[in-house]
């Protein structure tokens, strides 16, 4: 099978399993089915695709914590939901962390939207270190058993020092696997500066572009990606839960050129 072909066989199985509504151990076996016969029709070495089998599935009984990270007002919280609420339609059991003790009101709206989706969630009146939340939070939700536990971060007017050195400090205590950038459509030029700040304070893996129905084209998502070297993996479509979409290019660089 020539390189072409089997990066096609592969994308198609990875589709198929992105495009199932619940992605449980009968999907997963399928894909992965998919995956080692196009590996093994392309002379991959047996034992390198059993290995590869093994660990996949060891992967999935683990918990991922993922962090997210942004700009005041960029839409990180209703992301935060967003990205748990769509993980847990696909048959995940996430959870929410509330780190973010810099805004008043962030828990209560990480609440309600949590409690509206149904989802658990962790927070705290009280406490202002949101470093302490952030730990003891994702230490309750592991001892729960939840697999996807998405820490909420504290996010600022502008870039500010205390921010960075506030999320490297989270980030630290919680070990995320994935940290995610969250980006207002409509940023612009400013976009490289500010992904270029997040990325060199914690390690950016991922962008999701937010407000996406209003009139910016998202240009902006380009330059992130550049600084950040991250893709972008969702864009947010509105306000509401549901409105969140997997980022998908050809729209996107339609929109860019129309
Ligand atoms: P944070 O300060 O970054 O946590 O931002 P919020 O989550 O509080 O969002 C700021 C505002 O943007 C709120 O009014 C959200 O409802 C709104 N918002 C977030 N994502 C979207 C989106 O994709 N589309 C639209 N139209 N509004 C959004």
């Amino acid at each position: 099978m020539v390189l072409a072909q089997l990066g096609g066989s592969i994308s198609r199985a990875l589709q198929q399993m992105s495009n199932a509504t619940v992605i449980d151990e009968k999907v997963l076996n399928e894909c992965l089915n998919e995956i080692t016969r196009a590996l093994l029709q392309s002379d991959v070495q047996f034992k390198l695709v059993r290995d590869m089998q093994t660990n996949i599935k060891k992967i999935k009984g683990k918990t991922s914590v993922v962090m997210f990270v942004g700009l005041q007002g960029s839409g990180k919280t209703t992301t935060c939901t967003k990205y748990a609420y769509y993980h847990q339609k696909k048959g995940w059991k996430p959870a929410l962390v509330c780190a973010d003790t810099f805004r008043a009101g962030a828990f209560d709206q990480l609440k309600q939207n949590a409690t509206k989706a149904k989802i658990p969630f962790y927070g705290s009146y009280m406490e202002s270190d949101p470093v302490k939340i952030a730990v003891e939070g994702v230490e309750t939700f592991k001892k729960e058993n939840c697999d996807l536990i998405i820490v909420d971060t504290s996010g600022r007017h502008k870039q500010e020092a205390a921010l960075f050195e506030e999320m490297r400090q989270v980030s630290e205590a919680t070990k995320p696997d994935l940290v995610i950038f969250v980006m207002d459509s409509s940023i612009g030029q400013a976009a490289f500066d500010q992904a270029q700040a997040f990325k060199q304070s914690v390690s950016v893996g991922a962008v999701i572009v937010t407000k996406m129905d209003g009139h910016a084209k998202g240009g902006g998502a380009l330059s992130a990606v550049a600084a950040t070297k991250s893709p972008v993996i969702f864009i947010g479509t509105g306000e509401h839960m549901d409105e969140f979409e997997v980022f998908d290019v050809k729209p996107f660089v339609s929109r860019l050129l129309g």
